[in-house]
């Protein structure tokens, strides 16, 4: 641990609660802090803050695809399993935007993404008050007092139309809601015409009307909707879809199975041996990793015999394959796509490689380095978290440190990475921090 630094000017009063990021896992927390923290310590309002190091609220914008739907039910949203009576759940959101009736009518649980991009939007504005945005936190700085780190200044460095700037928030509780870190394929880099899938909208508007020739690479859900995505907008282009597997898998969303994102699966989860947990892991990452939604991966079977039918293929379903270089030149990509079962290699010039090739959980470590020697942590290294996420630590560290998100799948499970439990895990950081506070 660095040297207690007391010294840092704080730009207001200790916060109860500043949350790094502010995406769906802090917009929760800020709706669970606001609807539960009692008002005889002030406006729970006043006593919150958040950074965000987007420009503006964003929900994986760059995967905002037309027609894609959300997995997951409208009522996991950010407030209804905890607290169906608040007023930022999403059906509260479709009451205000008039469409009660109608998404009634539409007879789905799951509406569409750009939608539910939008209900977050709504709920994110409501916060603006409390979120600074462009806003990327650097470090958190322990402030001893009589010898324990009574508090963290968290440090954002604020990008704004006047330049960048340092802020500093003092907090007694820190929320860790950074997500996900878009992961590469080994050996290839971005670049102008090679993406990772999260970029696919922005990147794919610039490379003009009639690509000749497009690569995507990954067989999860991304990648079966960067396919289909690139083959409906670019219509004369081909679209190689290059995987290991034999087949697109298909996602288990079964009711029994669903139940592994429940509430007290959670629980259940947390408890078990390390042993049990890696099993668990393991038999149902197949409704989250790798996977694609039936219907999609019956649209582009379907999409592909009727193009051998008529002769004319475009999609190239390339299975049992691996990319294994990609070389940026002047005019395009070139791609050396390996064959497995028979190691033979093959080169395609594209216009542009996607690389749908998963994400990884943001790593809390860096930003915690002053206070890391503190922490706890398991066998790989892995910070260990108590069932309230809070950071297990010495008694030399009196504020909370706590992490959600995907960040808490090694001992929380596989909903920690996802929308199903938002709401109600808030609820449960927001009662431990409440609990610390009131001693
Ligand atoms: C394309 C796509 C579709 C998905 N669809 C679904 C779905 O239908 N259902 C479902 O349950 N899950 C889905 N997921 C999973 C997804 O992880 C969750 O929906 C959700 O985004 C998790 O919220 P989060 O707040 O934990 O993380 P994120 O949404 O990743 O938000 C983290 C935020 O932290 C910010 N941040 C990171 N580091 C810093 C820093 N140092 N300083 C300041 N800000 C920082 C980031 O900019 C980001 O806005 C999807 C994921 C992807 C990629």
């Amino acid at each position: 641990m660095t040297p207690p630094d007391d010294t840092t000017p704080p730009e207001a009063a200790a916060a109860d609660l500043v949350g790094i990021g502010f995406g769906p896992s802090n917009a929760a927390l800020a709706i669970a802090f606001e609807e539960t923290a009692p008002h005889t310590a002030g406006e729970p309002r006043s006593r919150m803050a958040f950074f965000e190091r987007q420009p503006a609220f964003g929900w994986h914008r760059g995967m905002l695809i037309e027609g894609a739907t959300m997995q997951v039910s409208f009522l996991k949203d950010l407030a209804t399993m905890r607290n169906p009576m608040s007023r930022y759940t999403f059906m509260q959101y479709l009451k205000t935007k008039d469409r009660v009736a109608e998404f009634i009518n539409s007879k789905t649980l799951f509406p569409l993404r750009v939608e539910f991009h939008d209900y977050l939007d709504w709920v994110a504005r409501q916060f603006d008050p409390v979120v600074t945005y462009g806003a990327e936190v650097v470090a958190l700085r322990p402030v001893t007092v009589d010898g324990v780190v009574a508090h963290l200044d968290v440090e954002a460095r604020v990008t704004g139309d006047d330049g960048e700037h340092t802020v500093v928030r003092r907090a007694r509780n820190v929320a860790v809601g950074t997500g996900l870190t878009p992961r590469m394929p080994d050996g290839i880099q971005e670049s102008r015409r090679v993406w990772h899938s999260s970029r696919l909208m922005d990147r794919a508007a610039t490379i003009g009307d009639a690509p000749r020739r497009l690569v995507v690479i990954g067989a999860g859900q991304s990648a079966a909707e960067a396919t289909d995505y690139l083959h409906r907008t670019f219509p004369t282009a081909e679209v190689h879809s290059v995987f290991s597997r034999y087949g697109y898998s298909v996602a288990d969303d079964s009711p029994f199975v669903n139940g592994i994102f429940d509430p007290k699966a959670v629980g259940a989860f947390y408890g078990a041996a390390p042993e049990v947990k890696r099993q668990l892991l393991g038999y149902h990452e197949n409704t989250n990793y790798s996977v694609v939604d039936l219907e999609l991966a019956e649209s582009l079977y379907r999409t592909s015999y009727q193009e051998r039918v008529l002769g004319q293929q475009r999609l190239w379903i390339r299975n049992m394959s691996r990319v294994v270089a990609a070389a940026e030149h002047a005019d395009g990509v070139r791609v050396t796509v390996k064959e497995l079962a028979t190691g033979t290699s093959e080169v395609i010039e594209a216009d542009a490689v996607v690389c749908a090739t998963g994400y990884a959980p943001s790593d809390p470590l860096p930003l915690l380095q002053d206070v890391v020697g503190e922490c706890k942590r398991d066998d790989e290294g892995r910070l260990v978290l108590g069932r309230d996420y809070r950071v297990a630590t010495s008694d030399a560290v009196r504020c909370g440190i706590y992490v959600h998100g995907a960040g808490s799948e090694h001992s929380h499970g596989l909903a920690a990475g996802l929308l199903s439990n938002t709401a109600v895990r808030s609820g449960e950081i927001v009662d431990s921090i409440l609990s610390v506070l009131a001693r």
